[in-house]
């Protein structure tokens, strides 16, 4: 199985009418969508979520924005999909975040940012188990998996 990461389209990211571009970029980039939810998180959900940042000026704050409004989970796969994600996304706050990234493009803020990723393997395999379930992630092939993946040696 390849890398799996945690995506979230954060509450600003929903309010703000972004869902479609985010996923269109992750799905124009070729990464599987195995996984997805379309939730109101719980303050405590939030607090396990951002557990390592508990203690943190920003950490209540950050806790009442995930959990203010809907936001859409997700998991996606593809080798290497953590470190791609994460440049894809950008710099945590919108404000310096490059051009061309997720944050970049659509955030001039400094707290909300309208996406999550998984940091590392250890960090999306966490953050997996505290939102789905092991059978509600789907192994499937993606059709033209040889054309996104092809390779020449
Ligand atoms: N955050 C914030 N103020 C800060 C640092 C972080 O509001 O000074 C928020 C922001 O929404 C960020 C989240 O807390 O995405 C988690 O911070 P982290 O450093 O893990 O950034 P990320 O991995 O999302 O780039
Ligand atoms: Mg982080």
């Amino acid at each position: 199985m390849a890398e799996r990461t945690l995506i979230i389209i954060k509450p600003d990211g929903i309010q703000r009418h972004l869902a479609g571009e985010i996923i269109g970029r992750f799905e124009k980039k070729g990464f599987k969508l195995v996984a997805a939810k379309f939730i109101q998180i719980s303050e405590d959900l939030a607090r396990r979520h951002y557990a390592v940042h508990r203690g943190k000026g920003f950490f209540e704050g950050v806790v009442k924005y995930l959990s203010s409004a809907p936001l859409l989970v997700m998991v996606w796969e593809a080798e290497g999909i953590i470190d791609m994600s994460r440049k894809m996304m950008g710099a945590t706050f919108g404000y310096d975040a490059e051009p061309g990234t997720i944050r970049g493009d659509f955030s001039s803020s400094r707290g909300y940012n309208l996406i999550h990723g998984s940091d590392s393997p250890q960090s999306a395999e966490r953050e997996i188990e505290l939102f789905f379930k092991p059978d509600e992630i789907i192994d499937y092939e993606l059709a033209d998996a040889c054309w996104l993946y092809g390779k020449n040696d």
